[in-house]
């Protein structure tokens, strides 16, 4: 079954016109949101803690900023884009006691709905709009006059309108220029968290770490293990992003073709396809949310200690030797 797309037509911005619209966070995607629906000629005020480096960052930014809880009071749309491991908190302290009756409570991931941090009251619409990018690149692309695909979903419908604000919200972004595709809150959260563990941030590092240690366990020196392990990787990523599997096996030499597709299954086994099936099942029970929350409300502690190992770690250190290589001296 194929999705439906959802373009510029599909969507009206006029929904949003004149209503007051509380971007909470000024972080990766409060900062690109925020500026976008701005120059999209929407009313957005940026509510964020006073004092802390966003204020001053969004007020440097031409934004209207406000505490949280007054960016919040008589709000009709409230963009919660705080850290998810924050959410539940500022939105008891903050955002609940503010929110107005029939206003809209909108997400970019479903996180915090589903995993139970933030209850919301009946009273108001619940929608996501999900960029499908960090927000730097969000802002540019924007900024070049187009915008980056998202997802939107609808949790809860109040007003009758509650999809119509998602796609209005996804337009301001830009993002119905490129395309816009319905999914819900569960189905967004835990392929979400998925994604990056088994694939993208967890699955990709790891199988880079371990092909360089090979390497150079077995004597070879770490430069070189850098380049073929990590440094090419980016020219095969862009290959199958642009053109799929089929035009990076038709671009690289037939020996890496041959080599790639019979040797592969030798590495990502049964057991590895098991181990996903169990990571997924941690994802959709709770499991490793409960996890991840325990550690976030106890400072991080495990958090740290794994990034400290990580940026200690011997591919780490012969990169930035690498990486200054290639920069260019002025
Ligand atoms: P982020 O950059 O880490 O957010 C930082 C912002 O949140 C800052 O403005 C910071 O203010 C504020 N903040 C942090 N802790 C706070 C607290 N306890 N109370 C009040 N304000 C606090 O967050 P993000 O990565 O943009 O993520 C926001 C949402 O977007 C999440 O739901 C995330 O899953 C989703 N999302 C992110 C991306 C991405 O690329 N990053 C992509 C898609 C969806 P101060 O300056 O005052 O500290
Ligand atoms: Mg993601």
């Amino acid at each position: 079954m194929m999705a439906k797309i959802y373009h510029d037509p599909d969507a009206d911005l006029g929904v949003l016109k004149g209503k007051k619209i509380a971007v909470i966070g000024f972080g990766s995607q409060g900062k690109a949101q925020s500026m976008c629906l701005q120059d999209s000629g929407l009313n957005v005020t940026v509510g964020v803690r006073k004092g802390g480096k966003s204020w001053k960052d969004a007020k440097k930014n031409g934004m209207k900023v406000d505490e949280i809880a007054k960016a919040v009071k008589d709000a009709d749309v409230v963009m919660v884009l705080v850290p998810d491991e924050t959410q539940g908190d500022v939105f008891e302290k903050e955002i609940r006691p503010n929110l107005k009756k029939g206003a809209a409570l909108d997400f970019a991931h479903g996180f915090s709905i589903v995993f139970g941090t933030v209850k919301p009251p009946k009273d108001v619409d619940v929608v996501m709009m999900a960029p499908k990018s960090p927000g730097p690149m969000e802002r540019e692309v924007y900024l070049q006059g187009f915008g980056v695909p998202a997802l939107i979903a609808v949790e809860h419908d109040y007003s009758g309108k509650a999809k119509k604000i998602a796609l209005a919200l996804a337009k301001g972004l830009g993002a119905t220029k490129a395309g816009v595709i319905e999914t819900d809150f569960r189905e967004e959260a835990t392929s979400d968290l998925f994604g990056e563990q088994a694939v993208l941030c967890g699955g990709v590092t790891a199988l880079i770490e371990a092909g360089f240690e090979t390497l150079v366990k077995n004597g070879y020196q770490p430069e070189i293990a850098y380049f073929e392990c990590l440094h090419e990787l980016k020219l095969i990523v862009d290959l199958v992003q642009s053109g799929g599997m089929m035009r990076m096996w038709t671009s690289v030499s037939n020996t890496a073709e041959y080599g790639g597709l019979s040797q592969r299954d030798k590495l990502i086994t049964q057991d590895t396809k098991k181990a996903m099936e169990k990571m997924l099942k941690d994802i959709q029970t709770g499991k490793f949310a409960k996890e991840w929350l325990a550690d976030a409300s106890g400072g991080m502690k495990k958090l740290q200690s794994m990034e400290d190992a990580e940026a200690t770690s011997k591919i780490e250190v012969v990169g930035k030797e690498i990486r200054a290589l290639f920069e260019k001296k002025k």
